[in-house]
């Protein structure tokens, strides 16, 4: 079969979702007048925000140059490296990548990851130079960078993803360098899952790639992580709508409906078989287990939605099987979610999509990582990935903290910077490299907990943007750990507990007390607030009493301005929230989840 299975990666901005557009056209599947620039970005967040979270896939006619007609099946896929999982699993279900990189910024860190990564999954790499249209571009440079850094073989082709320039020559080499899908060695199905979401009418609707055997309506089908047995009602292909067909066959990518209601049984990776046709094909099975890295309470400010949050959760977490969440209890916060999150823009989309998708207000407790734990007299580690749990200091024998590895790419004059970043961040530098005459790369071990804050932004105005960075988690490291407790009028409030290196109480003290100050809104009485470590109160605080009554200057004026001033006052008390006798504002949360650990 004439099918062709590829995605589009590259570092983020370099171009990935303007080349699908101009594939999208050049192959007719939008036309012009449908046609709008990033057309796969669908989400609203997408759109506001010009990045892509979610991969996408889509099934477009080709007829080649010598008039042969092939199937392609393109996944764009997202570049930030919070949602490098989302790569992962689009590299699975394909034969082939196009590493786009931008001929304006040569290779870039995701450059180099994407890059490794397809190499490690053995697919076939297209090199391809975009935005050549610009007057900056570099395409010696870059073309040297390609083969000298990234080490590819292939000529790479050179291309504008803006005007469509080069496109015609990419389209031709797709179909000849990229292999066909493997021929067929069993006769029984095996059809990888690789991504899904839910539509409230239809149930569970799976993405799947046939690697072999072919599967069609009426099919009784096994998932084999949840090994539970459901009857195909539709299939199809998956155009920008999704298409009926008869069946899936081996190579192709589609749509499944199975009228699976329960979203906890289709995990992305799962393997699909047939019903008593025995086991599924070791092989395919995609074994790189989903870790989040950071973890966080969601709660509701108001109360009363809890339930609505829960089913938002789990319709989410369809969409995007690579957060987790699990119900929790707080003193502060009542009933909530702790949930964990590959990285802090994940965090940051999770919140947004549940607030404008699902209409919640929420507050996100500070983002934490998670520690191991060896207590005296205990053989057995513990992990904590909240606060809240921590032990007794006169328990505590060692504590560990997760590190990653980490690569920076810069031009060579901020490398100094860099390093003094990094070093501020307790990282070490492991290798610094030259890539050519003005580009650096260092490799550097840091704890996670150092980049989860403000990490990205701080790289960014160190190198005035033009330094990239990427990382990946390497191992547990011993590490003097403590934790900071903020007491307001003498009682803990258990959501704002913090971990932290030794190294760094003061000045994470201090920032949290700014902003405690700075947010809490002045009430009818003193307010006092408190940082506590290892049971002695570090720094202290007060917010004055408000001196004024607020009803204090309608005295003697007409009622309904009265009535007016009260009703604002309790559309403010809905944005905060009560602990004891103080009401703490959403700023405040907000204000902590921006704390960095410079
Ligand atoms: P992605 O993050 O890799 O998906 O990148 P996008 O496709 O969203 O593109 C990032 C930015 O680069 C957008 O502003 C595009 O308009 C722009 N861009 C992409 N390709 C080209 C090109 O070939 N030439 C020019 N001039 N701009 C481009
Ligand atoms: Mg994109």
């Amino acid at each position: 079969m004439n099918i062709r299975n590829f995605c589009i990666v590259a570092h983020i901005d370099h171009g990935k979702s303007t080349l699908a557009d101009r594939i999208l056209e050049y192959t007719g599947t939008v036309s012009k007048v449908q046609m709008r620039n990033q057309f796969l970005d669908n989400m609203d967040i997408e759109r506001e925000r010009g990045i892509t979270i979610k991969s996408k896939t889509v099934r477009i006619n080709y007829v080649s140059k010598n008039g042969n007609n092939y199937i392609f099946n393109l996944i764009d896929t997202p570049g930030h490296v919070d949602f490098s999982y989302e790569v992962s699993r689009a590299i699975r279900a394909c034969e082939g990548a196009i590493l786009v990189v931008d001929a304006t910024q040569g290779v870039e860190a995701q450059t180099l990851a994407n890059t490794y990564l397809a190499k490690k999954m053995n697919l076939k790499i297209i090199p391809t130079i975009n935005k050549i249209d610009l007057p900056t571009a570099n395409i010696e440079e870059t073309r040297r960078q390609i083969f000298e850094i990234l080490e590819l073989i292939d000529e790479p082709i050179l291309i504008s993803a803006k005007t469509g320039l080069g496109v015609d020559n990419l389209m031709e080499s797709i179909v000849t360098m990229i292999p066909e899908p493997k021929n067929i060695e069993t006769e029984n199905l095996n059809a990888l899952v690789f991504d899904s979401y839910y539509d409230p009418f239809r149930g569970v609707i799976i993405y799947v790639r046939i690697f072999s055997g072919r599967i069609y309506p009426g099919m009784d089908i096994v998932l084999c992580s949840s090994n539970t047995v459901y009857k195909v009602l539709e299939l199809g292909y998956l155009q920008l709508e999704m298409v009926p067909a008869n069946e899936l066959t081996a190579g192709e990518v589609g749509y499944v409906i199975a009228g699976i209601k329960n979203i906890h049984e289709v995990k992305t990776g799962d393997i699909i078989v047939e019903k008593n046709k025995g086991g599924y094909d070791n092989k395919y099975f995609s074994n790189d287990e989903i870790k989040p890295f950071i973890f966080a309470g969601i709660y509701n400010l108001n109360p009363g939605d809890y339930d609505n949050l829960k089913i938002a959760l789990e319709k989410l977490h369809l969409s995007d099987a690579s957060f987790q969440y699990t119900p929790v209890n707080s003193d502060a916060l009542g009933m909530g979610f702790h949930c964990g999150f590959l990285g802090p823009l994940h965090l940051e989309i999770v919140k947004e999509r549940l607030e404008r998708e699902y209409n919640l207000n929420l507050i996100i407790t500070i983002p934490n990582v998670k520690y191991r734990i060896k207590r005296k007299n205990n053989d057995e580690i513990i992990e904590i990935d909240n606060p809240s749990r921590f032990p007794q200091y006169h328990e505590i024998e060692y504590i560990e903290e997760p590190y990653v590895k980490s690569m920076i790419v810069t031009p060579t004059e901020y490398l100094s910077n860099i390093v003094e970043l990094c070093k501020s961040r307790r990282g070490t530098v492991i290798e610094i490299k030259q890539l050519d005459s003005n580009h650096t790369l260092t490799n550097f071990e840091i704890p996670l907990s150092e980049i989860i804050f403000g990490f990205y932004d701080a790289l960014k105005s160190v190198s005035r943007g033009y330094a990239s960075f990427d990382y990946e988690f390497i191992g547990y490291k011993k590490s003097n750990l403590v934790k900071l407790e903020v007491l307001v009028n003498q009682e803990l409030v258990d959501t704002f507990g913090y971990i932290v290196h030794e190294s760094k109480i003061n000045s994470i003290a201090n920032k949290m007390m700014k902003i405690l100050k700075m947010t809490i809104p002045r009430q009818l009485f003193n307010v006092s607030l408190q940082i506590r470590v290892k049971n002695r109160i570090i720094l202290r605080d007060d917010i004055r009493a408000l001196r004024k009554d607020v009803l204090a200057k309608c005295y003697g004026g007409d009622v309904t301005r009265k009535r007016k001033l009260l009703e604002k006052q309790k559309e403010g008390k809905k944005k905060m929230k009560q602990f004891g006798k103080v009401e703490i504002p959403q700023e405040t949360f907000l204000g902590l989840l921006k704390i960095n650990t410079d």
